[in-house]
């Protein structure tokens, strides 16, 4: 299958030179960039799809490093809860997920990811209810549905109120099930080949919801079957007093001791770092999901990306769940990564492009598909986005329109490629009915908001 997207009025490639082509087009067969480069493309044949770029800005796919898409139905909950006082708003309410929810959740918050110029995504789906089954299967339908490239987490919790950690019994499993349904899920779904558009990942959802036991184990069967390795860490203001009177460690220090940190791992949020600690991010070479709209809204504080970056640690961006965004428009948080690290200054603060290159690139990095997708460069997949110019967003931005994605806000793409494949036409989804979509997630949002 071939592919022509032409005559973009830029395109921003983020390879390591920060190349941007004006009026460029780019060539994709069989899933991968073949040609990329100024005027019409080399002519080979009538394409199978042609995407018109003029008036266009392309960029790679975004990446988003951080999810759980449960909570695509409980947005607007907990509204004044920090981390620890919002999560036990919510437990009680994620008690109730089955495949119903996930499957509608899953598809809501794929779709607005997908339309924001998303092509890949985690998810951390940590919540697995007594009796429930199906959850990642229904998630992993969803992706498949939209056409998203998708690496899920089998998450878990096994340290809850009755031996000493923070959620109900009713949301915690037995370690040596998570265990099994993690490889069983591992050696029916993973695919490890070029061009993957599914992987599993581990993912024990926190040290003050997991215990030392299983946290372990779960970074030992990730390396056993080659998976990557995902947690929460230094989120919220509290968490280090919590840890040290606990288990006698700070929070990183914490899951160094659990063999948990090294290029095949990666934390959600590092807001509350120490200086030690990010050099030893960067010397394990662990990557980082960074989430700045949630920590705002939990008041978590703004995390060090600019020092992180330049210490050569690997940041990710993530939209978080939506019961602390409460969106899932990955461009919308490239923009708040932006403005966020101008909080202490303009001097140190991160350029529009260091932003969007934080966005693709480094969430590709992060997720273990660095070399494959993140850039728009022959050899690489075709993951690509294209923004409009010609929008209320983008009107008046002519100067730099590159910057101008971001500093303007757009947040809709046109058109989203994954494998060269269309997923997103005229901004609109290709395989799904977006009407549709919303209509199922509402009906189920109703029902919970009623429960209440
Ligand atoms: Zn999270």
């Amino acid at each position: 299958m071939r592919t022509i997207v032409e005559h973009c009025a830029v395109i921003a490639t983020m390879d390591d030179a920060g190349t941007e082509i004006a009026d460029g087009s780019i060539v994709i067969e069989d899933g991968v960039i073949t040609w990329v480069g100024a005027g019409p493309p080399p002519a080979t044949g009538e394409p199978d799809e042609r995407v018109d770029g003029r008036g266009a800005v392309a960029l790679p796919g975004l990446v988003n490093t951080h999810h759980h898409l449960c909570q695509t139905l409980t947005k607007a909950w907990a509204q004044e809860g920090d981390i620890f006082s919002w999560l036990q708003e919510l437990y009680p309410v994620w008690c109730g997920i089955d495949a119903e929810w996930v499957r509608a959740a899953a598809s809501a918050g794929l779709a607005q990811l997908l339309l924001s110029g998303c092509t890949m995504s985690t998810d951390h789906h940590y919540a697995f209810p007594a009796g429930s089954a199906g959850l990642i299967e229904a998630e992993i339908e969803a992706a498949a549905a939209l056409g998203i490239r998708f690496h899920p987490n089998r998450g878990s919790m096994d340290l809850g109120t009755h031996n000493g950690g923070l959620p109900p019994r009713e949301l915690c499993e037995d370690r040596d099930h998570v265990l099994a349904e993690t490889e069983a899920l591992a050696s029916k779904y993973h695919d490890p080949g070029p061009g993957s558009l599914l992987r599993i990942a581990v993912g024990p959802c926190y040290p003050l919801t997991n215990t030392p036991e299983l946290m372990r184990e779960s970074a030992e069967l990730a390396r056993r079957h080659g998976l990557l390795l995902h947690t929460h860490l230094a989120e919220g203001r509290d968490e280090e007093s919590f840890m040290l009177e606990k288990f006698g460690l700070r929070p990183l220090d914490l899951l160094d001791s659990y063999g948990f940190l090294g290029d095949d791992a990666w934390l959600a949020h590092c807001v509350q770092l120490s200086d030690a600690d990010i050099g030893l991010l960067a010397r394990t070479n662990t990557g980082v999901a960074t989430c700045p709209s949630s920590n705002l809204r939990l008041g978590s504080g703004i995390a060090p990306v600019r020092t992180m970056l330049d210490r050569g640690v690997r940041v990710g961006l993530g939209v978080d769940g939506a019961a602390s965004n409460d969106s899932g428009n990955l461009m919308a948080e490239a923009r708040q990564l932006l403005l966020t690290q101008r909080a202490g200054g303009v001097d140190r603060a991160l350029t529009a492009r260091e932003a969007l290159r934080v966005a693709t690139r480094g969430g590709a990095e992060v997720l273990g598909r660095g070399a494959e997708l993140g850039s728009l460069e022959a050899g690489k997949r075709g993951d690509v986005a294209l923004f409009s110019m010609e929008t209320l967003e983008m009107a008046g931005a002519e100067a730099d329109p590159v910057a101008g994605l971001l500093f303007g806000g757009s947040q809709r793409a046109t058109d989203v490629l994954v494998e060269g494949r269309p997923v997103v036409r005229n901004g609109a989804l290709v395989k799904v009915d977006e009407g549709a979509i919303v209509r199922e997630a509402r009906r189920i949002g109703t029902r919970l908001a009623r429960a209440d």
